[in-house]
Protein backbone atom coordinates (compact mmCIF):
# COMPACT_ATOMS: atom_id res chain seq x y z
CA UNK A 1 0.00 0.00 0.00
CA UNK A 2 0.76 3.66 -0.53
CA UNK A 3 0.40 5.63 2.91
CA UNK A 4 0.77 9.45 3.90
CA UNK A 5 1.93 9.39 7.15
CA UNK A 6 1.65 12.46 9.45
CA UNK A 7 3.88 13.45 12.62
CA UNK A 8 3.20 16.33 14.96
CA UNK A 9 3.74 14.89 18.08
CA UNK A 10 6.19 17.77 19.34
CA UNK A 11 7.93 20.19 17.37
CA UNK A 12 8.59 18.96 14.00
CA UNK A 13 5.49 19.07 11.37
CA UNK A 14 6.19 16.31 9.35
CA UNK A 15 4.68 14.35 6.44
CA UNK A 16 5.93 11.50 4.44
CA UNK A 17 4.80 8.92 1.51
CA UNK A 18 5.61 5.43 2.43
CA UNK A 19 4.85 2.35 -0.42
CA UNK A 20 4.57 -1.19 1.24
CA UNK A 21 5.66 -0.15 5.01
CA UNK A 22 9.93 0.75 3.92
CA UNK A 23 10.15 2.75 0.63
CA UNK A 24 10.18 6.17 1.25
CA UNK A 25 8.94 7.91 -1.69
CA UNK A 26 8.94 11.17 0.34
CA UNK A 27 10.02 12.77 4.05
CA UNK A 28 9.16 16.16 4.51
CA UNK A 29 9.81 17.48 8.15
CA UNK A 30 10.16 21.07 9.15
CA UNK A 31 11.12 22.07 12.24
CA UNK A 32 10.29 24.54 14.99
CA UNK A 33 13.88 24.91 17.03
CA UNK A 34 14.67 28.24 15.88
CA UNK A 35 11.01 29.14 17.42
CA UNK A 36 11.90 27.32 20.60
CA UNK A 37 15.48 28.29 21.28
CA UNK A 38 15.14 31.18 22.69
CA UNK A 39 12.74 29.73 25.24
CA UNK A 40 15.43 27.07 26.27
CA UNK A 41 12.74 24.18 25.34
CA UNK A 42 9.36 23.82 23.50
CA UNK A 43 6.81 25.80 24.26
CA UNK A 44 3.47 24.24 23.40
CA UNK A 45 1.57 26.49 22.60
CA UNK A 46 3.97 27.84 19.89
CA UNK A 47 4.37 24.71 19.03
CA UNK A 48 0.73 23.75 18.03
CA UNK A 49 0.59 27.31 16.47
CA UNK A 50 3.21 26.38 13.99
CA UNK A 51 1.45 22.86 13.08
CA UNK A 52 -1.64 24.59 11.89
CA UNK A 53 0.59 27.08 9.70
CA UNK A 54 2.31 24.09 8.50
CA UNK A 55 0.69 21.49 8.08
CA UNK A 56 -1.24 21.78 4.51
CA UNK A 57 1.55 22.82 2.87
CA UNK A 58 4.15 20.29 4.00
CA UNK A 59 1.10 17.49 3.33
CA UNK A 60 1.17 19.27 -0.25
CA UNK A 61 4.90 18.98 -0.04
CA UNK A 62 5.24 15.80 0.57
CA UNK A 63 2.69 14.71 -2.21
CA UNK A 64 4.75 16.82 -4.62
CA UNK A 65 7.66 15.28 -3.87
CA UNK A 66 6.50 11.63 -4.04
CA UNK A 67 4.99 12.79 -7.23
CA UNK A 68 1.59 11.72 -6.30
CA UNK A 69 -2.04 12.68 -5.74
CA UNK A 70 -4.87 12.14 -2.75
CA UNK A 71 -6.27 9.52 -5.49
CA UNK A 72 -3.19 7.36 -5.14
CA UNK A 73 -2.95 6.65 -1.94
CA UNK A 74 -4.62 3.32 -0.14
CA UNK A 75 -4.38 4.90 3.49
CA UNK A 76 -3.30 7.43 6.12
CA UNK A 77 -1.78 7.22 8.98
CA UNK A 78 -1.28 9.59 12.12
CA UNK A 79 0.78 9.93 15.38
CA UNK A 80 -2.19 9.31 18.21
CA UNK A 81 0.23 9.86 20.95
CA UNK A 82 2.04 10.31 23.36
CA UNK A 83 2.97 13.48 23.13
CA UNK A 84 2.05 17.37 23.77
CA UNK A 85 -1.82 17.50 22.94
CA UNK A 86 -2.59 20.43 21.28
CA UNK A 87 0.06 19.36 18.76
CA UNK A 88 -0.80 15.77 18.08
CA UNK A 89 -4.56 17.28 17.39
CA UNK A 90 -3.43 19.46 14.11
CA UNK A 91 -1.79 16.19 13.26
CA UNK A 92 -4.82 13.66 14.06
CA UNK A 93 -7.52 16.29 12.14
CA UNK A 94 -5.71 16.83 9.28
CA UNK A 95 -5.28 13.01 9.12
CA UNK A 96 -8.94 12.42 9.65
CA UNK A 97 -10.04 15.40 7.13
CA UNK A 98 -7.73 13.75 4.27
CA UNK A 99 -9.46 10.48 5.16
CA UNK A 100 -12.94 11.22 5.21
CA UNK A 101 -13.11 13.49 2.47
CA UNK A 102 -11.17 11.10 -0.02
CA UNK A 103 -12.83 7.99 1.66
CA UNK A 104 -9.27 5.64 2.91
CA UNK A 105 -8.79 4.04 6.02
CA UNK A 106 -6.67 5.88 8.59
CA UNK A 107 -4.22 3.71 10.79
CA UNK A 108 -3.61 5.29 14.42
CA UNK A 109 0.37 5.03 14.99
CA UNK A 110 2.27 5.31 18.58
CA UNK A 111 5.05 7.77 18.48
CA UNK A 112 7.57 4.95 19.79
CA UNK A 113 6.24 2.41 17.59
CA UNK A 114 7.33 4.82 14.68
CA UNK A 115 10.45 5.41 16.31
CA UNK A 116 11.71 1.76 16.43
CA UNK A 117 10.41 1.06 13.32
CA UNK A 118 12.38 3.62 11.13
CA UNK A 119 14.77 1.01 11.17
CA UNK A 120 12.63 -0.85 9.07
CA UNK A 121 12.59 1.73 6.45
CA UNK A 122 16.72 0.38 5.99
CA UNK A 123 16.83 -2.98 6.75
CA UNK A 124 14.37 -5.63 7.71
CA UNK A 125 13.59 -5.72 11.30
CA UNK A 126 13.97 -9.43 12.70
CA UNK A 127 11.82 -10.99 15.58
CA UNK A 128 12.57 -11.43 18.66
CA UNK A 129 13.95 -8.32 19.34
CA UNK A 130 15.25 -5.83 21.79
CA UNK A 131 14.57 -2.19 21.35
CA UNK A 132 16.93 0.45 23.33
CA UNK A 133 14.71 3.72 23.12
CA UNK A 134 16.40 6.95 23.73
CA UNK A 135 14.75 9.64 23.29
CA UNK A 136 13.58 13.48 24.78
CA UNK A 137 10.56 12.14 26.48
CA UNK A 138 11.33 7.92 26.74
CA UNK A 139 14.31 5.86 27.92
CA UNK A 140 12.98 2.40 27.59
CA UNK A 141 14.08 -1.44 27.12
CA UNK A 142 11.35 -3.12 25.25
CA UNK A 143 11.40 -6.95 24.49
CA UNK A 144 9.26 -7.29 21.09
CA UNK A 145 8.72 -11.34 20.45
CA UNK A 146 7.30 -11.06 17.17
CA UNK A 147 6.42 -7.48 15.04
CA UNK A 148 3.87 -5.43 16.49
CA UNK A 149 4.11 -6.85 19.63
CA UNK A 150 5.67 -4.63 23.12
CA UNK A 151 6.27 -5.48 26.33
CA UNK A 152 8.21 -2.90 28.00
CA UNK A 153 10.97 -4.60 30.14
CA UNK A 154 12.39 -1.34 31.83
CA UNK A 155 12.28 2.17 31.71
CA UNK A 156 13.32 5.60 33.50
CA UNK A 157 12.11 6.42 36.99
CA UNK A 158 12.80 10.14 36.52
CA UNK A 159 14.42 11.71 33.57
CA UNK A 160 14.23 10.36 30.15
CA UNK A 161 18.08 10.46 28.50
CA UNK A 162 17.23 13.16 25.73
CA UNK A 163 16.22 15.09 28.42
CA UNK A 164 18.79 14.86 30.78
CA UNK A 165 21.00 15.75 27.90
CA UNK A 166 19.04 18.93 27.45
CA UNK A 167 19.10 20.08 31.26
CA UNK A 168 22.74 19.40 31.67
CA UNK A 169 23.11 21.80 28.57
CA UNK A 170 21.37 24.52 29.88
CA UNK A 171 23.21 24.23 33.31
CA UNK A 172 26.54 24.63 30.87
CA UNK A 173 25.00 27.68 28.90
CA UNK A 174 24.72 25.46 25.64
CA UNK A 175 21.71 26.25 22.76
CA UNK A 176 18.67 24.37 22.85
CA UNK A 177 18.38 21.77 21.56
CA UNK A 178 21.29 20.57 23.98
CA UNK A 179 22.16 16.87 23.03
CA UNK A 180 23.69 17.29 19.62
CA UNK A 181 25.73 20.35 21.78
CA UNK A 182 27.46 18.07 24.40
CA UNK A 183 28.06 15.48 21.86
CA UNK A 184 30.30 18.11 20.04
CA UNK A 185 31.52 18.86 23.17
CA UNK A 186 32.01 15.56 24.28
CA UNK A 187 34.05 14.61 21.45
CA UNK A 188 37.03 17.18 22.94
CA UNK A 189 37.34 16.35 25.84
CA UNK A 190 38.44 13.77 28.81
CA UNK A 191 36.14 12.00 31.18
CA UNK A 192 38.28 12.37 34.28
CA UNK A 193 35.21 13.68 36.14
CA UNK A 194 34.27 11.17 38.44
CA UNK A 195 30.71 11.16 38.19
CA UNK A 196 27.74 8.24 39.67
CA UNK A 197 26.43 5.18 37.58
CA UNK A 198 22.36 4.72 38.80
CA UNK A 199 22.78 1.08 37.92
CA UNK A 200 19.49 0.21 40.37
CA UNK A 201 18.70 -3.07 41.75
CA UNK A 202 20.67 -6.20 40.50
CA UNK A 203 19.02 -7.24 37.29
CA UNK A 204 16.94 -4.19 37.23
CA UNK A 205 16.55 -2.84 33.53
CA UNK A 206 15.43 0.40 35.11
CA UNK A 207 16.90 3.50 34.13
CA UNK A 208 17.11 6.78 36.23
CA UNK A 209 19.14 9.90 35.30
CA UNK A 210 18.09 12.81 37.83
CA UNK A 211 20.81 12.13 40.63
CA UNK A 212 23.86 12.10 37.31
CA UNK A 213 22.27 15.85 36.44
CA UNK A 214 22.32 16.85 40.25
CA UNK A 215 26.11 15.77 40.72
CA UNK A 216 26.74 18.17 37.16
CA UNK A 217 25.47 20.82 38.58
CA UNK A 218 27.12 20.47 41.95
CA UNK A 219 30.77 20.03 40.35
CA UNK A 220 29.97 23.59 38.56
CA UNK A 221 28.49 24.57 41.76
CA UNK A 222 31.20 23.24 43.83
CA UNK A 223 34.13 24.61 41.85
CA UNK A 224 32.81 27.94 41.37
CA UNK A 225 32.23 28.64 45.23
CA UNK A 226 35.99 27.44 45.35
CA UNK A 227 37.39 29.74 42.75
CA UNK A 228 38.53 26.67 40.30
CA UNK A 229 37.34 26.36 36.68
CA UNK A 230 35.78 23.35 34.75
CA UNK A 231 36.67 22.85 31.65
CA UNK A 232 33.02 22.24 29.72
CA UNK A 233 34.72 19.38 27.88
CA UNK A 234 35.36 17.19 30.26
CA UNK A 235 32.76 17.51 32.10
CA UNK A 236 30.58 16.71 28.87
CA UNK A 237 32.79 13.93 28.09
CA UNK A 238 32.27 12.33 31.86
CA UNK A 239 28.63 13.15 31.89
CA UNK A 240 28.24 11.23 28.39
CA UNK A 241 30.52 8.62 29.89
CA UNK A 242 28.11 8.01 32.73
CA UNK A 243 24.96 7.78 30.19
CA UNK A 244 26.34 5.57 27.77
CA UNK A 245 28.09 2.85 29.72
CA UNK A 246 24.48 2.66 32.15
CA UNK A 247 22.80 2.65 28.28
CA UNK A 248 25.32 0.06 27.07
CA UNK A 249 25.41 -2.32 29.62
CA UNK A 250 21.63 -2.63 30.24
CA UNK A 251 21.14 -2.82 26.51
CA UNK A 252 23.80 -5.67 25.50
CA UNK A 253 22.22 -7.42 29.08
CA UNK A 254 18.60 -7.28 27.96
CA UNK A 255 19.96 -9.06 24.04
CA UNK A 256 21.46 -11.40 25.70
CA UNK A 257 19.66 -12.74 28.20
CA UNK A 258 16.16 -12.70 26.32
CA UNK A 259 18.39 -14.07 23.28
CA UNK A 260 16.82 -12.13 20.42
CA UNK A 261 18.42 -11.54 16.51
CA UNK A 262 18.89 -7.76 17.00
CA UNK A 263 19.48 -5.25 19.33
CA UNK A 264 17.37 -1.99 17.77
CA UNK A 265 18.20 1.72 18.87
CA UNK A 266 15.26 4.13 18.40
CA UNK A 267 15.07 7.82 19.01
CA UNK A 268 16.81 11.16 19.10
CA UNK A 269 19.70 10.26 21.12
CA UNK A 270 20.19 7.40 18.52
CA UNK A 271 22.33 9.99 16.89
CA UNK A 272 24.96 10.19 19.24
CA UNK A 273 28.12 9.65 18.43
CA UNK A 274 29.71 8.27 21.70
CA UNK A 275 26.57 5.79 22.30
CA UNK A 276 26.89 5.14 18.70
CA UNK A 277 30.63 4.34 19.06
CA UNK A 278 30.14 2.75 22.34
CA UNK A 279 27.38 -0.03 21.14
CA UNK A 280 29.23 -1.38 17.96
CA UNK A 281 32.15 -1.99 20.32
CA UNK A 282 30.25 -3.67 23.08
CA UNK A 283 28.12 -5.74 20.67
CA UNK A 284 31.08 -6.60 18.04
CA UNK A 285 31.02 -10.26 18.88
CA UNK A 286 27.58 -10.56 20.20
CA UNK A 287 24.77 -12.75 18.79
CA UNK A 288 22.80 -10.03 17.94
CA UNK A 289 22.91 -7.70 15.44
CA UNK A 290 22.98 -3.89 16.22
CA UNK A 291 20.58 -1.92 14.63
CA UNK A 292 20.59 2.05 14.51
CA UNK A 293 18.84 4.30 12.10
CA UNK A 294 20.64 6.93 9.87
CA UNK A 295 21.00 10.19 11.84
CA UNK A 296 18.20 12.11 9.68
CA UNK A 297 15.54 8.65 10.91
CA UNK A 298 16.72 9.17 14.68
CA UNK A 299 14.63 12.45 15.44
CA UNK A 300 10.98 12.95 14.67
CA UNK A 301 10.22 12.72 11.17
CA UNK A 302 6.96 11.03 9.58
CA UNK A 303 8.19 8.37 7.47
CA UNK A 304 9.58 5.81 10.41
CA UNK A 305 5.25 6.46 11.34
CA UNK A 306 4.38 5.36 7.80
CA UNK A 307 6.83 2.55 8.49
CA UNK A 308 5.43 1.33 11.67
CA UNK A 309 2.05 2.03 10.14
CA UNK A 310 2.45 -1.06 7.83
CA UNK A 311 2.04 -3.25 10.52
CA UNK A 312 -1.30 -1.48 11.65
CA UNK A 313 -2.53 -2.07 7.66
CA UNK A 314 -1.32 -5.67 7.79
CA UNK A 315 -3.48 -6.23 10.91
CA UNK A 316 -6.34 -4.01 10.07
CA UNK A 317 -6.15 -1.42 13.11
CA UNK A 318 -7.84 0.89 11.62
CA UNK A 319 -9.17 4.19 13.28
CA UNK A 320 -13.06 5.29 13.24
CA UNK A 321 -13.44 8.89 13.06
CA UNK A 322 -13.61 9.72 16.04
CA UNK A 323 -9.92 9.06 16.76
CA UNK A 324 -8.50 11.93 19.48
CA UNK A 325 -5.05 12.72 20.06
CA UNK A 326 -3.63 10.80 23.71
CA UNK A 327 -0.93 12.77 25.28
CA UNK A 328 -0.17 9.54 27.65
CA UNK A 329 -0.83 6.46 24.87
CA UNK A 330 0.69 3.21 26.29
CA UNK A 331 2.72 1.07 23.75
CA UNK A 332 0.79 -2.09 24.13
P1 LIG B 1 9.69 11.37 22.39
O1 LIG B 1 10.13 10.70 21.13
O2 LIG B 1 10.08 10.63 23.62
O3 LIG B 1 8.25 11.76 22.37
P2 LIG B 1 10.91 13.71 21.28
O4 LIG B 1 10.15 13.30 20.08
O5 LIG B 1 10.88 15.10 21.74
O6 LIG B 1 10.49 12.76 22.50
P3 LIG B 1 13.18 12.95 19.76
O7 LIG B 1 12.85 13.84 18.65
O8 LIG B 1 13.12 11.51 19.53
O9 LIG B 1 12.41 13.30 21.11
O10 LIG B 1 14.64 13.32 20.25
C1 LIG B 1 14.97 14.61 20.65
C2 LIG B 1 15.96 14.47 21.77
O11 LIG B 1 17.16 13.88 21.28
C3 LIG B 1 16.36 15.80 22.39
O12 LIG B 1 16.36 15.66 23.81
C4 LIG B 1 17.79 16.02 21.86
O13 LIG B 1 18.60 16.77 22.74
C5 LIG B 1 18.28 14.58 21.77
N1 LIG B 1 19.40 14.44 20.83
C6 LIG B 1 19.41 14.68 19.50
N2 LIG B 1 20.65 14.48 18.98
C7 LIG B 1 21.44 14.08 20.04
C8 LIG B 1 22.82 13.72 20.18
N3 LIG B 1 23.65 13.72 19.14
N4 LIG B 1 23.26 13.40 21.42
C9 LIG B 1 22.44 13.39 22.49
N5 LIG B 1 21.14 13.72 22.41
C10 LIG B 1 20.64 14.06 21.20
MG1 LIG C 1 11.76 17.49 18.29
FE1 LIG D 1 10.31 11.45 19.16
Amino acid sequence: PIILAIETSCDETAAAVIKGGKEVLSNVVSSQIESHKRFGGVVPEIASRHHVEQITFIVEEALSEANLTFSDLDALAVTAGPGLVGALLIGVNAAKAIAFAHGLPLIPVHHIAGHIYANQLEKPLEFPLISLVVSGGHTELIYMKEDGHFEVIGETRDDAVGEAYDKVARTLKLPYPGGPEIDKLAAKGEANIDLPRAWLETGSYDFSFSGLKSAVINVLHNASQRGEEVKPEDLAASFQASVVEVLVTKAKQAAEEYNVKQLVVAGGVAANKGLRDSLEKALENSEAELRIPSLKLCTDNAAMIGAAAYTGWKSNKFAKLDLNGEPGLPLS
